[in-house]
């Protein structure tokens, strides 16, 4: 059985290593990732130029591509077989939020389940000295959950549900000082003004730092960030179907009778 990881921190993050080393436990690990990092990338695929791909060392390749690319380029191609599982991380810092529609460890997952193989997202929500030992562990727990068969289990089948990724977000504590796993749904963040740090180059030119949010979430029962907050793992359940089912009546209302010529 081979396993399949990938992240956005690339190839040579601690947290990958990390990760792959605890999964060997459960099948045969294959690195590929990017061979820089790539935060922020979303969900990019490259179609405009080849991807250059080398073996740094046995079932470890480095992709100058995206994390998307990495991930459909092994189940595509680079593989010798199907993987039954794709893990994504372990990511130097959360993704919970809005913050996973920018997230390329939660898009590698995507890419997992895209292309039918059960995936997940692992991140440490920390901001220094992150504890992947912990996530890791946890990492190998849940994918042996993933994995086991069906008859172990009770209800439900292997794998995961269809169209489904898990986005997991783990404290930055050492394992003895987690006090669960909460299944979460995504939370939100306030969005604050003066995010925008202006700079002037030598030569006079404008420059600019975007991305510098302050992490200030809302207050919502079940979320993400409340359980990451409360010292749990958060396990959430993401599907690739973005549609807003409960204002379909709504935008009914604003397109009737609108006129196209
Ligand atoms: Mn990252």
């Amino acid at each position: 059985m081979i396993i399949l990881v990938s992240n956005d921190d690339g190839i040579y993050s601690p947290g990958i290593q990390v990760l792959a080393k605890a999964l060997q436990e459960l099948g045969r690990v294959y690195i590929v990732a990017p061979d820089r990092e790539r935060s922020g990338a979303s969900h990019a695929l490259t179609l405009h130029r080849p991807l250059l791909v080398e073996e740094v060392r046995p079932r470890m390749y480095s992709v100058n591509g995206t994390p998307t690319d990495c991930v459909n380029l092994a189940i595509n191609g680079l593989l010798p077989e199907r993987p039954s599982l794709v893990v994504s991380g372990i990511n130097r810092g959360g993704n919970m939020g809005e913050d996973v529609t920018y997230s390329g460890t939660v898009s590698a997952a995507m890419e997992g389940v895209l292309l039918r193989v059960p995936s997940f997202a692992v991140s440490v929500a920390g901001e220094g000295d992150f504890q992947f030992a912990t996530a890791a562990h946890v990492a190998l727990r849940l994918a042996g959950r993933i994995l086991e068969p069906r008859s172990e289990r009770g209800r439900g089948e292997q794998g995961l549900p269809p169209g489904t990724l898990l986005n997991v977000n783990v404290p930055n504590l050492p394992l003895k000082d987690l006090k669960g796993i909460r299944v979460t749904h995504q939370g939100k963040r306030h969005f604050s003004k003066g995010e925008v740090q202006e700079l002037v180059d030598p030569r006079g030119r404008r420059l600019y730092w975007i991305g510098g949010n302050g992490l200030v979430w809302e207050q919502r029962e079940g979320s993400d960030f409340e359980a990451v907050e409360g010292g749990c793992v958060s396990v959430t359940p993401l599907h690739l179907d973005l549609t807003h089912y409960a204002v379909l009546g709504e935008v009914e209302t604003l397109t009737k009778g609108m006129k196209l010529e």
